[in-house]
């Protein structure tokens, strides 16, 4: 664990907490990199420790080793947070891209316990933290696969329109608390998403990125910024954010 400053969210320190889960590369390395520069103390989770402890020493936060679907783990991350004023739901991903009739469950497994188990430890674990911060804001990333469906997609669409659909109902049930609810629905970003999707076939990978130009991690994680800059009243409920190029998840300037 690498840490600059007094225990994050304690009374003694008077900087406000952000927690980003999946802070290790992609959007999370650079919405954890946004919002410091935005003032906030990030707390960076993630399993790639060597990752969030160089981070965290860059940007003067806090690294902890995270894995959101092991609850000890998630426990152990949350112990001491007792303010929270921003929670990033960043940690998930993809894994295959195979059609109902071969899918793999193991797969499906990896993907409903990162993206839509995972986003409910944390926030469940943070809620309390959240509200006695006076002026909380949960930020889940979902995706354009949260809003569509697509061919050989259904492990991870259905993950995402999970994820998202309990984000929907938190902002219900969190109503008349100090509470916002903001969810980002990305297209195309080039992250290590694709890389993780297959497996590690970077070839494959890179080939989902080749004729278009897709969004950065940065341009995502300027938009959590903003979101997070809103005074406590504004809630931006649901934000799609596309590459020109890309028309919906499945037409693009590539595919017409
Ligand atoms: P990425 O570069 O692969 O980053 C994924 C992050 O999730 C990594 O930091 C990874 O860290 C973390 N993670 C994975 N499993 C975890 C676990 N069990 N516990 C804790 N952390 C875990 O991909 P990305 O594009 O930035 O993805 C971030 C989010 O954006 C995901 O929810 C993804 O579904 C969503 N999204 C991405 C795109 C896109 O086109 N890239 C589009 C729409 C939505 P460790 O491996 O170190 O644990």
């Amino acid at each position: 664990m690498s840490s600059s400053t007094a225990q994050p969210g304690s009374s003694e320190s008077e900087q406000k907490v952000a927690v980003v889960t999946g802070a290790s590369s992609g959007i999370g390395a650079a919405t954890a990199r946004q919002l410091a520069a935005q003032g906030y103390h990030v707390v960076l989770g993630a399993r790639r420790t060597e990752l969030i402890d160089a981070l965290a020493n860059e940007i003067g936060g806090t690294g902890r080793q995270l894995d959101v679907t092991d609850e000890t783990s998630v426990n152990a991350f949350v112990a001491g947070l007792e303010k929270v004023h921003v929670v990033v739901n960043n940690a998930g991903g993809a894994k295959g891209l195979d059609p109902v009739a071969t899918a793999d469950l193991d797969d499906w497994r990896w993907m409903w316990e990162t993206n839509v188990l995972g986003t409910l430890r944390i926030t469940k674990a943070l809620i309390p933290a959240l509200i006695a911060s006076g002026d909380g804001l949960i930020v889940t990333i979902t995706s354009i696969a949260a809003l569509e469906a697509y061919d050989n997609g259904s492990g991870y669409t259905s993950a995402k329109h999970a994820q998202a659909v309990m984000h929907r109902t938190l902002r219900f049930e969190l109503l008349g608390k100090p509470v916002r609810l903001t969810e980002i629905a990305p297209g195309m970003v080039e992250t290590d998403f694709s890389l993780v999707r297959f497996e590690g076939d970077k070839e494959r990978a890179d080939a989902v990125y080749e004729g278009l130009t897709p969004l950065s991690a940065d341009d995502v994680a300027e938009v959590i910024g903003f979101v997070a800059s809103r005074p406590p009243h504004v809630d931006l409920d649901q934000i799609v954010i596309k590459p020109r190029d890309q028309a919906s998840a499945r037409r693009n300037v590539k595919t017409g």
